[in-house]
């Protein structure tokens, strides 16, 4: 096996802002990053496509563009773990040996548990803003329609980003109210959970804009099939009833579980993602794994945000451990979601673990539960720079990774 001080598994966001910032800490590092495909995405940017205001191709970069030029990058999909060894095997029969391992192979959405709906996907008024090749096809939608039902299904969490099902609504309604289309076009949101957000204190907010738009907002409703020629969706109700509603628009958010890699692999917890402690991002039974990101079963919102906490903490605790020092930084559970509630406003929501609020720029940007233009022009203009010259880059904007108590 060829031998790594530390192997990444995903060149996502949480792989190579850890490889970036593995380097910052300790330049001399011997890093692999395994990741198979030749596109890196900028997914909180998909939003914004199916919202009209940014084209898909401002999401993507080739992967050779962002991978570190320090790094040993293998074009492969790890097949299959080995963390008793220290090994990971690659499709392509090679297997790499670690001092320490870096998990981030992001999360599986799972199409195929809803019956009818991939053979549908960009057609018969069907999208979802959780594929870049769909997201303009939501824009589409929403410019075409000028009267009729639009429905917008939210599936049990977790999810990646869970305001997203809810953003890409109130930006369609905001175009509908602005072309006064909204009058003639029902809007319905239809959530499996019971709740429009995790955290209390932004509930008002939002409840706010679903009585703005004259939204009809539905929990316990979870999309199973749809039947895109007769343009029917079939949602399981409480007490496991059906019910069948017809739909012009469709927008879905399919269900999302852990990777059949650590879902198969001794690194998931019961429900099969990965096991970790969510303070140190060590895992809870192999001292020399660590993990981030959407695959991870900690608690936080999964989101972009979330890693640009979690990566100085993973590479300053592998780093320590590398070192035979004790593991002092301590991820607090954030997560942002900038929700956009309509074009030109955006509430930044912050938080940790619990929903504690964690405001983490200044109170002239965020404004607690306040819809602002100023955290739109934020959204939309300096996040995308953040993400791709800062986050993958491991400048630590305004990062100082906790100690633990
Ligand atoms: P990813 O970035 O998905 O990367 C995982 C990588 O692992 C992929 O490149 C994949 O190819 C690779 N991989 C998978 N399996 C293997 C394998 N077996 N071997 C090797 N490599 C493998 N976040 C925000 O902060 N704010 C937002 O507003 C926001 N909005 C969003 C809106 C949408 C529509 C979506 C879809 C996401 C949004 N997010 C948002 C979430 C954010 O994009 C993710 O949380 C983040 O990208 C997760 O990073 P990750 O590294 O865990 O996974």
């Amino acid at each position: 096996a060829q031998r790594h001080d530390v192997v990444i598994v995903g060149g996502g966001t949480g792989g190579i802002a850890t490889a970036s910032s593995l380097k910052k800490r300790q330049p001399e590092l011997d890093i692999a990053v395994v990741e198979p495909q030749q596109d890196h995405f900028y997914q909180p940017g998909w939003t914004l496509v199916g919202g009209g205001v940014f084209s898909a191709e401002q999401t993507r970069r080739s992967m050779a563009s962002v991978m570190p030029g320090f790094v040993d990058w293998y074009q492969n999909r790890v097949e299959s773990l080995d963390p008793e060894a220290h090994l990971v095997a690659l499709d392509d029969g090679r297997s790499l040996e670690y001092r320490a391992l870096v998990m981030a192979p992001g999360l599986e959405l799972n199409w195929q548990a809803i019956e009818g709906l991939e053979q549908t996907l960009g057609d018969n008024g069907v999208t979802s803003n959780y594929r870049f090749d769909l997201a303009p096809y939501t824009w589409q939608l929403v410019q075409s329609l000028h009267r009729g039902r639009a429905l917008f299904s939210q599936p049990p969490m977790p999810i990646k980003c869970a305001g997203a099902p809810q953003k890409a609504m109130y930006l369609a309604c905001s175009e509908w109210e602005k072309r006064d289309a909204l009058k003639d076009i029902e809007v319905q949101f239809c959530n499996a959970g019971n709740a429009l957000f995790s955290v209390p204190a932004y509930v008002p907010a939002l409840e706010r804009y679903i009585e703005r738009y004259g939204i009809d907002k539905q929990f316990q409703h979870n999309l199973v099939a749809v039947d895109g020629p007769a343009q029917k969706a079939r949602f399981r109700v409480a007490g496991d009833d059906e019910i069948e509603i017809d739909f012009d628009m469709l927008h879905v958010v399919p269900p999302q579980r852990a990777p059949a890699l650590v879902r198969e692999s001794t690194l998931a917890n019961d429900a099969g993602w990965l096991d970790l402690d969510p303070e140190t991002l060590q895992h809870n039974r192999f001292d020399d794994v660590f993990g981030l990101g959407d695959a991870s079963a900690t608690a936080n919102a999964k989101t972009a945000a979330a890693i640009r906490k979690q990566a100085p903490v993973v590479a300053e605790n592998l780093v320590a451990r590398l070192n035979d020092r004790a593991l002092n930084a301590a991820y607090r559970g954030y997560g942002a979601c900038p929700l956009t509630v309509e074009r030109g406003r955006v509430v930044l929501a912050e938080f940790g673990y619990g929903g504690e609020l964690q405001p983490s720029f200044p109170q002239w940007l965020n404004r607690g539960t306040a819809p602002t233009a100023l955290a739109w022009h934020f959204k939309t203009t300096a996040l995308p720079m953040v993400y791709w010259h800062m986050l993958l880059k491991g400048h630590e904007w305004l990062i100082r990774p906790d100690s633990r108590r």
